[in-house]
């Protein structure tokens, strides 16, 4: 697990994020954080979109975040609420194993408040029966290094 000093790093980037988000139907912003496997941080904010389902989480957002600057191997990643302790949504989830799929290394799923307080759990605590794609394993694998 994570030290708390990395932690405030994320939380810190998460709450940045938030301070952003594209919110206009929701009326609940979220802010998230991805930490790599080099010690970068990249932010996510939630945005709605217009048309049902368009929309991305903040958890989502902060790994697209990640490979726009060519990242792909994936520690943890923070969630952030202003009271309440939530994880992230199945899809969130299931879009993260991806990225677990390239290094094989389980991921750390950090929830906290914007007060700092946080609990952690691992990708697979979380999504048990998670989906790995067997048909893109190996194309998943090519990210380790890249
Ligand atoms: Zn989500």
């Amino acid at each position: 697990m994570l030290d708390k000093e990395i932690i405030e790093k994320m939380l810190k980037v998460a709450n940045e994020a938030e301070d952003n988000a594209f919110i206009f139907k929701s009326n609940h912003s979220f802010g998230a954080a991805v930490l790599t496997d080099d010690g970068e941080i990249y932010g996510g904010c939630n945005v709605d979109g217009v048309i049902s389902g368009m929309g991305t989480c903040a958890e989502s957002s902060a790994l697209n975040h990640a490979v726009v600057h060519g990242k792909y191997n994936i520690k943890a990643i923070l969630v952030v609420d202003e009271k309440e302790f939530i994880f992230p949504c199945g899809t969130c989830l299931q879009y993260l194993v991806q990225f677990y799929q390239t290094t094989n290394k389980e991921i750390e799923v950090i929830s906290a408040k914007q007060s700092g307080e946080y609990q952690s759990k691992l990708l697979h605590e979380l999504l048990p029966e998670a989906y790995h794609s067997v048909t893109f394993d190996q194309k998943l694998k090519s990210f380790i290094n890249k």
